[in-house]
């Protein structure tokens, strides 16, 4: 079942409740991979019905980033959720969610500055307000997000919270290929070259994360990270850091449940990744 109208998604969201079903929602950009299918998998363990959304959002993309060449593969994505037994696939049109004399934008502080929030400026503010409406759209009772995005995963987190939105925020494990590089629909982006390269970004994670975890301090850890990963290929690190796990808050060293965190470029790919690092 495809829905291109909120009209229709809320018909089909609000027959489930009368029902007495679950409703999970997996909000993606398309292109989908395992990353995507693991969340819509694991949204069955939690909901009745698993709906995923695609939409490419443009104003979470900045003015010189890759909104135009983003992956979109409609025929695909909605025949891989149709495999995995998905519900229902809710796919707007840029002027169904942006209406003409859209105004609104929701801003989430803390959590969202710093990061890709530095990197990024106004991504989070478009993230959040397109998942604000996709949430208030479908109305689910759980939606999931990946662990892969983690700051977009707190960003999202703190705006439910804040806002009283009533939807219990899932987050899924980061799905790998097998020498560890994060799925992501953006590695389509690489050629063979920077492929072999890119596992780098998780194996220098790793090892950082071992290390502080046995109480290393941060600052040197990123200093070592970054020179890895210059000296592997990658043009340019936007940032290596150990945070707090839950406020991400910097941390100089691990007193407390850590999250390291690391953007960097390869050719014309940014890729992004993070670890969890837990203290002894
Ligand atoms: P995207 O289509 O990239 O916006 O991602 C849609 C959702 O899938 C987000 O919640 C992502 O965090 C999640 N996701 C993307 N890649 C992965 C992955 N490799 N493992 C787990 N979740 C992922």
């Amino acid at each position: 079942m495809i829905w291109r109208s909120v009209a229709e998604l809320r018909q089909a969201v609000a027959a489930w409740h009368r029902d007495g079903l679950r409703v999970a929602l997996v909000p993606t950009m398309g292109a989908l991979h395992e990353g995507h299918l693991a969340l819509v998998r694991r949204g069955f363990a939690l909901a009745d019905r698993v709906i995923a959304s695609v939409f490419v959002n443009p104003t979470q993309f900045g003015p010189t980033e890759d909104f135009s060449a983003y992956p979109r593969r409609e025929a695909e994505d909605s025949a891989m959720l149709a495999e995995v037994g998905a519900h229902g696939l809710y796919m707007p049109t840029a002027d169904e969610m942006y209406p003409a004399g859209f105004s609104t934008t929701i801003t989430v502080g803390g959590v969202s500055e710093g990061l890709c929030g530095a990197a990024r400026p106004g991504h989070f503010a478009g993230v959040a307000t397109v998942v604000a409406k996709l949430l208030l759209q479908a109305r689910p009772d759980v939606a999931l997000f990946g662990q892969k995005d983690y700051q977009q995963l707190q960003v999202i987190r703190r705006m439910v919270r804040d806002l009283d939105l009533g939807v219990q925020i899932e987050g899924v494990p980061t799905v790998r290929e097998a020498d560890g590089l994060a799925m992501s629909s953006r590695n389509a982006y690489l050629t063979p070259s920077e492929r072999a390269i890119a596992p780098g970004l998780y194996r220098t994670l790793t090892a950082m994360a071992g290390r502080l975890s046995a109480g290393a301090a941060a600052d040197e850890q990123e200093a070592w990270g970054r020179e890895q990963l210059q000296s592997s290929g990658f043009s340019a690190v936007d940032y290596l850091e150990l945070r707090d796990a839950d406020s991400l808050q910097r941390l100089d060293r691990l007193d407390r449940p850590g999250r390291l965190l690391v953007a960097a470029r390869l050719g014309r790919a940014r890729l992004i990744d993070n670890v969890a690092v837990v203290t002894k």
